[in-house]
């Protein structure tokens, strides 16, 4: 179990989930403790540790307090995307105080007509002397209003894919406002954003990559992102199926109950090597995003059934918590039918289809 202080995290958790606040004072206790930054380059502050040990701390979090650990995952993807995309110069200027756990990231590409279909983006970055004015809104955006730098994703060229760059966006720049936040049946204290920007400046500096390179950099991020919710997905079913357990042996549910029990920690198990597997793809620096998105697709999608004979089984508040937020992973950085459209085009890809 995971302490934190006196407290269990998952004491916390249930505190903060009941106030909907976000937990600000824990993150900043993560980063001071060095798990703001672990799977990043020393020279810039970060831990130097494999992304498989980072996805195993995501994994801890989430068996206490998986909007936590999805907040450390939405920034871990920004610093990725700096860190693999950044100039020397951003990244001098970023990176140690984003590792340290001082700073935290946020990453806007959803708009309210594109979800999915996230190419089709209308936030546009228009030219002016020193850099770029972004106007348009930015929807969903996990703890969008807290975070101190937006990876935003704007239109500076023609429709499609090609015609989109990335920009490092302060949260204090002049034009920029958080909008209204969304009320939630889940993760109360993982807040999600509508932003506003209205010509907010933006230096040439803190444009990521080149022109019209954002949407490659956005779904590159994603790509380390799923293995984040994968693992988050697994600590959720590991909590789930250990509460489930618990209620068994204590004699209070129906015979026949094992069976589920066994489905369910069959089901981690498998969950666990998956995410494993392609984290150890990308630490040996191979292509791994077949492999991230079915993780994501078959960790959620086992989570989200995990959950469900949790709560038929134990009934309680906390099982019931466990449902609603297992639902917002099969949602979240690519939906699940969007990760079968992802495999079913790299298999036609490879077959020359
Ligand atoms: C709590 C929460 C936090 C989020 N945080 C962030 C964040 O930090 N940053 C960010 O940018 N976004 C964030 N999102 C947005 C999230 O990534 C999108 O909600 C998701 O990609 C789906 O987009 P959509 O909601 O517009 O649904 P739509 O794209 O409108 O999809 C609606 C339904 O149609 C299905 N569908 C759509 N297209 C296809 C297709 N081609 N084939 C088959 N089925 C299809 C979808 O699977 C879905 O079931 C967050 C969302 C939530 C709920």
């Amino acid at each position: 179990m995971v302490t934190f202080g006196a407290k269990l995290l998952s004491d916390l958790a249930a505190e903060y989930e009941e106030r909907g606040e976000d937990p600000l004072p824990v993150y900043q206790e993560l980063g001071a403790k060095g798990l703001a930054g672990l799977p990043f380059d020393p020279a810039y502050g970060g831990g130097g540790r494999p992304y498989r040990e980072y996805l195993d701390l995501i994994e801890e979090l989430a068996r206490s307090w998986v909007a936590l650990a999805v907040g450390i995952g939405v920034h871990t993807l920004v610093c990725d995307a700096v860190q693999r995309f950044g100039t020397e110069e951003i990244k001098r200027e970023l990176l140690p105080a984003m590792l340290a756990g001082e700073k935290f990231g946020a990453y806007a590409l959803t708009e309210s007509s594109s979800g999915s279909d996230a190419a089709s983006l209308r936030t546009r970055a228009e030219r002016t002397g020193s850099g770029y004015a972004i106007t348009g809104r930015k929807q969903f955006c996990t703890r969008g209003g807290e975070a101190d730098l937006l990876l935003v994703m704007a239109r500076t060229g023609v429709e499609g894919p090609k015609g989109i760059t990335a920009f490092v966006v302060d949260r204090q720049s002049p034009g920029f406002r958080p909008g209204r936040p969304e009320r939630k049946m889940a993760w109360r204290s993982s807040p999600t954003w509508e932003l506003v920007f209205d010509e907010c400046p933006v230096p040439d500096h803190r444009r990521l990559g080149a022109e019209g390179e954002g949407f490659t950099i956005a779904m590159a991020a994603l790509d380390g992102g799923r293995l984040g919710i994968a693992a988050c997905a697994v600590g959720l079913a590991q909590a789930a199926c250990d509460k489930a357990v618990d209620h068994v042996r204590a004699g209070e549910a129906g015979q026949g109950t094992e069976f589920m029990l066994a489905d369910m920690a069959t089901g981690i198990e498998a969950g666990r090597v998956l995410y494993e597997h392609a984290a150890g793809l990308k630490d040996r620096g191979a292509r791994y995003s077949q492999q991230a998105s079915m993780a994501k697709l078959f960790c959620t999608d086992m989570a989200m059934r995990v959950t469900t004979d949790a709560f038929q089984i134990a009934g309680d508040d906390l099982t019931a918590r466990f449902f609603r937020e297992s639902k917002v992973l099969q949602i979240v950085e690519g939906t699940n039918q969007i990760q079968r459209v992802i495999i079913g085009r790299m298999l036609g890809s490879e077959a020359g289809l």
